[in-house]
């Protein structure tokens, strides 16, 4: 049977496909593909798992042995039966061995995916006790998980990635879903599972909770996949292998379609696909708007390899580079500064003389570290210990990291971006580690570049002195996302209140135009680098509220040009200063 779930649009186009369901576990699972030559290490690896659990369930059989009655109460000991036999379930472990050997995922993803479907299966029975064995099902699967999570770190690095893809190419065709495009389906997915799965095949996804400038929301659109967040309760309603479609343009998920709903999609899909061709003509224009000014259209980037797709678009530089991917699904285990100047390097040579602004690492809120320490004890983690505040507070991590962007700053242009700053003595600090970097390479004969040093607008204080900023800094870059969520206090990833996260807020909109207002008057460059300069209904404002600077992910810069080429700023400065003035500045752009 048909039916639609409603979410948020995060990235534009249509994908039609299978479901490939991202089972949640109450243990932190990797998810990732593994390599066809890995399947039967996987499977033992399953089974070290799982032989882990029986022998810890025998151990407690043994222990309960010698207790006294009264002191054991007799349904533990036909509780540790039931999970013994389930241990044996043949389902569970065939089942878990199909995703393995033919789905090429990791053990512990295809062990929750098992689970899925067998939950749902006690969930359909009649039998209360039946149905209460669910509950012991998923107690038996996540001792396995915590059993194996001693094993080695599940991250696979980007370039063994790309050969695990090349292999699944392969290897998928041996498999039982050949040529089938596959949609992911999860409750939630974190921004270093969103990387992991950047490196495969999927054709879209959807998540049940995410607000659209969520971290995983903005890795999914720079995978330039159609993706629906918010999409409450999609990874209950949507069962494995199911057909599904998804309008990553309206934010609706239709499962199940029937063949009249099928055909209207995939003509959309083809349009789609001839809008962007379409597009791609206008790759080796330059960015010049119809009364002759000049705009730069940048790319973020979160790995070095993504350099490519910032080219392939036509991006005359990166303007923000998220370093703290390298940092994150490592189980804490950092990288060390030799393996960031490669990265750095790498990032700078793809982008082949062109700038490249690296931002010092930004972990924490949504984007956790991966090795299972934080959060847990703070309520407000975006108010807590981020960016540049994670960094002042582990002076040696930061020094590493500042050490890693000079030595790759003699490799080409490179501009280095402090995230999240808001206080005068921050910034100095900052500048005083800047100088302990360079006198520590300098101590060593090591050589680095000239680099200019800019300042993330992201919190209101930030943007209310501006003059302090611009005393320090080269230029600076307006991070809408965390600007809007610290002024209208939305956090950025809770669907719940998605529908107040509002770029056009008056407050929101006066931070932005008196930010880029003063760097213009002073001369010192200004960017927006948040998802709003790659929203094409806004870029008519940015260019109006004097804006000749746009970072966004590479593959919504052809339309940001296209608008740009289409615009006259003389007129639109006068309009954009209406809509400044207006108190519900969207009904000004709806109209326009
Ligand atoms: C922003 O806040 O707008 C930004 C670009 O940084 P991030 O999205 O990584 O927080
Ligand atoms: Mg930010």
């Amino acid at each position: 049977m048909t039916f639609s779930i409603q979410g948020l649009a995060v990235a534009r186009g249509i994908a039609i496909g299978r479901a490939v369901l991202v089972a949640s576990s109450s243990v932190n699972v990797a998810h990732y593909f593994i390599e066809a030559g890995q399947i039967d290490a996987e499977i033992d690896r399953l089974r070290l798992g799982r032989n882990a659990v029986v022998d810890e369930i025998h151990r407690l059989q043994a222990s309960i042995a010698h207790m006294s009655p009264k002191d054991t109460p007799h349904e533990l000991a036909a509780l540790l039966d039931v999970h013994l036999m389930l241990l044996q379930d043949e389902e569970l472990i065939s089942g878990v061995k199909h995703w393995i050997t033919n789905r090429l995922y990791n053990a512990e993803w295809a062990l929750t995916t098992q689970l899925e479907i067998i939950a749902r299966q006690f969930d359909e029975m009649e039998d209360e006790y039946l149905r209460e064995r669910k509950a012991d099902m998923e107690q038996i699967t996540d001792r396995i998980l915590r059993a194996m999570q001693g094993q080695p770190s599940p991250v696979i690095p980007p370039v063994l990635a790309r050969s695990a893809r090349k292999a699944q190419q392969q290897d998928r065709l041996q498999g039982d879903m050949q040529d089938v495009p596959l949609v992911l389906v999860a409750h939630d997915l974190s921004p270093s599972d969103m990387l992991q799965f950047k490196q495969s095949l999927f054709a879209g996804f959807v998540t049940d909770v995410g607000g659209k400038t969520s971290h995983t929301a903005i890795v999914a659109r720079s995978m330039d996949i159609p993706a629906v967040v918010g999409a409450r309760l999609s990874s209950h309603l949507v069962r494995q292998d199911d057909w599904v479609i998804i309008d990553g343009d309206a934010g609706v998920v239709i499962v199940d379609p029937s063949p009249i709903i099928l055909d209207e999609y995939g003509f959309k899909q083809r349009q789609g696909e001839l809008e962007r061709s379409r597009l791609s003509r206008i790759r080796n224009t330059p960015a010049i708007s119809m009364d002759a000014q000049k705009v730069e259209l940048l790319a973020n980037i979160e790995m070095p390899e993504d350099t490519a797709a910032a080219l392939a678009v036509g991006a005359v530089g990166v303007g923000l580079f998220r370093s703290e991917f390298l940092f994150m699904g490592r189980q804490g285990k950092l990288p060390d500064e030799e393996e960031q100047f490669q990265a750095y390097k790498r990032a700078v040579e793809g982008m082949k003389g062109l700038p490249v602004t690296i931002r010092t690492v930004d972990i924490g809120a949504d984007k956790p570290l991966g090795d299972g320490r934080e959060d847990a004890a703070h309520l407000n983690p975006a108010l807590g210990l981020r960016a540049i505040r994670w960094s002042l507070a582990d002076p040696s991590m930061f020094l590493t990291q500042l050490r890693a962007i000079l030595r790759a700053s003699a490799y080409g242009k490179v501009k280095l971006l402090i995230p999240m700053l808001a206080h005068a003595h921050e910034i100095r600090q900052t500048v005083a580690l800047l100088a302990q970097a360079r006198a520590e390479l300098d101590a060593k004969g090591i050589h680095y570049g000239p680099l200019q040093l800019g300042a993330m607008i992201e919190i209101p204080a930030a943007a209310l002195m501006l003059k302090v900023f611009l005393k320090y800094f080269d230029f600076l870059s307006i991070g809408t996302n965390d600007l809007i969520q610290y002024t209208l206090a939305i956090d950025r990833a809770d669907e719940s209140v998605a529908h107040l996260y509002d770029p056009l807020h008056p407050a929101v909109l006066r931070l932005v135009a008196d930010t880029i207002a003063e760097c213009n008057a002073q001369g010192k460059g200004v960017s927006v680098c948040g998802e709003m300069a790659g929203d094409i209904s806004l870029t008519r404002l940015l260019l109006g509220l004097g804006l000749r600077s746009f970072s966004m992910h590479p593959a919504q810069i052809l339309a940001v040009k296209q608008e740009i080429l289409l615009a006259n700023t003389r007129e639109l400065q006068a309009w954009a200063q209406t809509v400044l003035a207006h108190d519900e500045p969207a009904l000004l752009l709806n109209a326009a």
